[in-house]
């Protein structure tokens, strides 16, 4: 970016908000050494407004913090970090600790990893992710959190032999990806069916027993097109795991059809019950769909192209669908989540590897920060009513109001709407996300107007 532009409206936190990763493995808790504020401003975005989050058991109101301040900055955070670890380790219940630093503390050099340390042989394992804002955004933060993990948690496989159809599932962001619990059981459901035995790490019943099995799976899934792909290679590196890298989590009949066909070559799964599995979930995707086809003659105006102004994940997932499956055809996409330069040809890539004949499939893939471009960028272009669509977060709702555009918020942060089960997932995933977005199609009236 050149000095006078900025970023508005941003669908990230700062790297401090990678604690909603340990937050999503039940008895992991995160010890914060930074401000008092900074726990706020990564749940503002990522808990609260973010489909009505919170986590589970821990809480982000009773997460112990240093409440860094201007005494510290003088003389240091190390000895008040020491006393919170003490008393932590006495108030709370907890499996495990992982100490997330700050900026203050990292700017004034405070050696939080000799802290940490200094615990190594206490009951509760206590690791240490060095989460700066300055660093990097939750992302960044997310990927510390596993770097802490495999450098100072996880053992050498030793004796432990290989679980057959025993896999690692990385990728999915949470709280990131607001439909990641669901989403998690989904994906679990899928994989049993053609005969695997997921290792999921986040949500309802998981946390370090699954965490303590990677190093014994068979190979690791990563569904994501660029999240984790460093940790799934480091674990290639570590205990000579392979990986299957899917770039998308399968939505709808299209892409779940050829995600499990694509697990079943890597995995040499039994084709006859993959193709039996394809048979039942499609049958179930278009009884549903047939349902609701009426939808299509009510409104008469559907649209034919879209925006999306998403996480790369959540944009990949929904362009592969709205294009295979509902046949729309992508206007923009924006990815306003600072995708690594070494990653974006590969990412945009994945793109284009859909069902669009080449006259179409040049829409363009845009990298950024700034939430705020698509607004920026559409300022008063025409359009005919009724015949575009926008898939973004909470911060778009405005922009598509003003113009009469038929929106659906898929991506962080969500709005005050919450989930539940809700996810977009696999075959009835597809069905999720086709009544939804039905319903704001249905809400605009017969032409859109
Ligand atoms: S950028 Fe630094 S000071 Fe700001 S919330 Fe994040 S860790 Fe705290």
């Amino acid at each position: 970016m050149s000095g006078c532009e900025m970023i508005e409206q941003s669908r990230t936190t700062c790297a401090l908000g990678g604690m909603y990763t340990a937050l999503a493995m039940e008895r992991v808790l995160p010890v914060l050494h930074c401000g008092p504020g900074c726990q706020a401003q990564a749940r503002s975005l990522l808990g609260t407004i973010n489909g009505a989050q919170s986590a589970v058991p821990f809480q982000e109101s009773v997460i112990p913090c240093s409440n860094f301040g201007e005494t510290d900055v003088i003389f240091g955070g190390a000895d008040r970090l020491r006393t919170l670890i003490e008393h932590t380790q006495a108030a709370y219940q907890a499996d495990l600790l992982i100490v997330f630093s700050g900026c203050t503390p990292e700017i004034i050099g405070d050696d939080t990893a000799s802290v940490v340390s200094s615990f190594a042989a206490s009951r509760t394992p206590v690791l240490f992710a060095e989460t700066a804002g300055f660093r990097g955004n939750n992302l960044y933060g997310h990927a510390q959190l596993w770097t802490a993990i495999c450098d100072q948690y996880l053992r050498p496989r030793g004796a432990e032999a290989v679980i057959p159809g025993l896999v690692n599932v990385f990728g999915i962001v949470p709280f990131y990806d607001p439909f990641w619990s669901a989403q998690l059981e989904e994906l679990a459901l899928l994989l049993r069916s053609v005969g695997l035995k997921p290792n999921i790490f986040y949500g309802r019943g998981k946390g370090l027993p699954e965490v303590d099995k990677i190093p014994r799976a068979e190979f690791n899934l990563l569904l994501s097109p660029w999240v984790d792909l460093p940790l799934v290679r480091r674990l290639r590196e570590q205990y000579g795991t392979p990986y299957l890298h899917y770039p998308a989590v399968p939505l709808g009949p299209t892409e779940t059809s050829r995600f499990l066909r694509a697990l079943t070559d890597f995995a040499a799964l039994s084709p006859a019950r993959t193709e039996a599995v394809i048979r039942e979930g499609e049958a179930q995707y278009y009884y549903y769909l047939n349902r609701n086809l009426q939808w299509l003659y009510t409104c008469r105006v559907l649209p034919k192209y879209f925006l999306v102004n998403a996480s790369a994940a959540a944009a990949l997932s929904l362009t592969r669908y709205l294009v295979n499956d509902l046949g729309l055809i992508p206007d923009k996409i924006y990815l306003p989540e600072n995708v690594p330069e070494k990653n974006r040809s590969q990412v945009e890539g994945y793109f284009r590897d859909t069902e669009l004949n080449k006259g179409v499939a040049g829409f363009p893939v845009i990298f950024t920060e700034d939430g705020g471009l698509m607004a920026a960028e559409f300022g008063d272009r025409l359009f005919d009513p009724g015949t575009l669509a926008v898939f973004g977060s909470f911060w778009d709702v405005l922009f598509c109001r003003e113009r009469r555009i038929p929106f659906l918020s898929v991506t962080t942060p969500q709005g005050n709407r919450a989930f539940g089960v809700r996810h977009y997932c696999g075959f009835s995933g597809g069905i999720n996300f086709f009544t939804d977005y039905f319903a704001v199609l249905a809400e605009l009236g017969p032409f859109g107007m």
